[in-house]
């Protein structure tokens, strides 16, 4: 392909591009695909000669699209949203042309320096201590197994690192019940075992209870476990719920723990001053976790790390074999260092145009209309005598579960609700999903995408109560 033909089918890709968004709402949000079905559509083999973009685009269209899940769809409210922007798209069109490798800062100087001053930006915003420093991370996951990491090599000197772990010494990782499952699985991969990982009772918010984390280390420390890092969520996948960090930062200050914080979602709700109280006591802790590609309008992947002693993360990660030794090696910031990957996408500049293009204001103004949805959908809740909330609502997921008069049975009840939901789910207009709180079946309404607006919740709401009737009356 040719510079001109290129030209030609970025258009017309640009063209479908924003005629899909305009248009997204009209797709059955989840898709319809059964396993197989865009698998038995493909040949078995790669084609023997170079075929026209035309037949390829117009496989796209019919094979691949109808086994897309549509996350851009204002009617998409299951999980946490993945929402993007406009600017966003454009910066990773732009990104994509670069087609820059920013491993080390000598592999582009100014994909480097801006996503040093965007973390700086965004910290600002969340509200994280000045003095500390910002990484672009691909996931949560990658950010908590990097805090893992570094608190178990700080604890030890670097030790692990150089001859592996000390026989007899067992650490202890402490979250709540309702942490992401991502920490238990950073706890693997850094070879802490998953029988260490302690789990802390939650009260009736969900919220982590500092009484009983403070009782688990003790136990821990009686039996000769070395207490090493506590996670503090900001908003946990479930429910949204939210451990209280101040309290918590005092008890790992006391022991001397690493204290981490996962706001991979709430993060987002951080930069109003309204939710600001959520995050105090921040100072306390060592690193923060929050991902601009959630909740932020920034394109996956975007997850944001901040820490308070970078040098303790680089000398984690650090290597220089000679072929990565650079002129201004130990000058500037070479990120390979600030994590596990040593290949870097140039991510800083799709969040550099969102926060350019939208400005704090407009930001702000995107995820408070949000919440303000959110509580709106929670108010109808309440208000309904068939339908109860389970959990506070503090940003924009709201979980509920349907009570049909007269049965009191939890199992019925579970199996009432999971119809309810595959049925929505499989009418295309909406999408919603489940969890488990306390025991019983949730169906989570996870408000968050960038073109949903109060019309589209109202719907949502009408279409659950209109089909848990349908649902009933069988
Ligand atoms: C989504 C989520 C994660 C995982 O995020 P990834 O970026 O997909 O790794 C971790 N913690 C919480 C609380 C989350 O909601």
């Amino acid at each position: 392909m040719d510079a001109a033909a290129f030209r030609r089918y970025a258009h017309q890709v640009a063209d479908w591009m924003a005629d899909y968004l305009e248009q997204v709402d009209q797709y059955p949000v989840k898709s319809p695909a059964k396993p197989g079905d865009i698998l038995r559509q493909l040949p078995d083999a790669p084609p023997e000669a170079g075929e026209d973009m035309e037949d390829i685009f117009r496989d796209f269209e019919d094979i691949l699209l109808p086994g897309i899940t549509h996350w851009q769809s204002p009617r998409f409210f299951a999980y946490f949203p993945a929402n993007t922007s406009y600017p966003s798209l454009l910066a990773e069109m732009m990104t994509a042309a670069l087609g820059a490798q920013c491993m080390v800062w000598e592999t582009s100087p100014a994909a480097a320096e801006l996503e040093e001053k965007v973390m700086d930006w965004l910290g600002q915003l969340i509200g994280i201590p000045a003095t500390w420093s910002g990484v672009i991370q691909s996931t949560a996951s990658d950010a908590t197994l990097c805090a893992l990491l570094t608190a178990r090599e700080q604890v030890t000197g670097w030790e692990i690192n150089t001859s592996g772990f000390p026989a007899g010494r067992r650490f202890r990782i402490y979250a709540s019940s309702q942490a992401h499952s991502s920490i238990e699985k950073g706890v693997k991969i850094a070879g802490f075992g998953q029988e260490n990982l302690v789990y802390i009772p939650t009260d009736a918010d969900f919220a982590m209870v500092p009484s009983a984390l403070e009782a688990a280390i003790e136990a821990d420390l009686a039996q000769g476990y070395v207490p090493l890092l506590v996670v503090a969520c900001l908003g946990t996948t479930s429910s949204a719920a939210v451990d209280p960090l101040a309290t918590i930062g005092e008890i790992s200050t006391r022991y001397g723990l690493w204290l981490h914080v996962d706001a991979a979602y709430g993060g987002a709700a951080m930069i109003l001053p309204e939710c600001q109280h959520f995050i105090q006591g921040i100072e306390r802790a060592n690193s923060f976790v929050c991902n601009p590609h959630k909740w932020l309008l920034t394109h996956f992947d975007c997850s944001a790390y901040y820490v308070r002693d970078a040098a303790a993360l680089v000398r984690t990660f650090s290597i220089l074999p000679e072929y990565l030794r650079t002129a201004v090696t130990g000058q500037v910031k070479d990120y390979r260092d600030w994590g596990v990957q040593l290949g870097r996408r140039f991510r800083a500049l799709k969040l550099w145009m969102v926060m350019r293009h939208y400005g704090m204001s407009g930001l702000q103004a995107h995820v408070r209309s949000h919440i303000t949805m959110a509580q709106e959908a929670a108010g109808w809740v309440d208000a309904h005598p068939h339908f109860e909330r389970v959990a506070p609502v503090w940003f924009s997921l709201v979980c509920f579960r349907w009570t049909p008069p007269g049965i009191t049975d939890p199992e019925t009840l579970d199996t009432l609700n999971a119809t309810l939901l595959k049925r929505l789910n499989d009418s295309g207009t909406i999408y919603l999903t489940q969890t488990r709180l306390g025991g019983q079946y949730v169906i989570r309404l996870a408000i968050g995408q960038t073109f949903t607006t109060p019309r589209h919740v109202a719907e949502a709401w009408a279409q659950i109560c209109e089909t848990a009737e349908l649902v009933q009356a069988e």
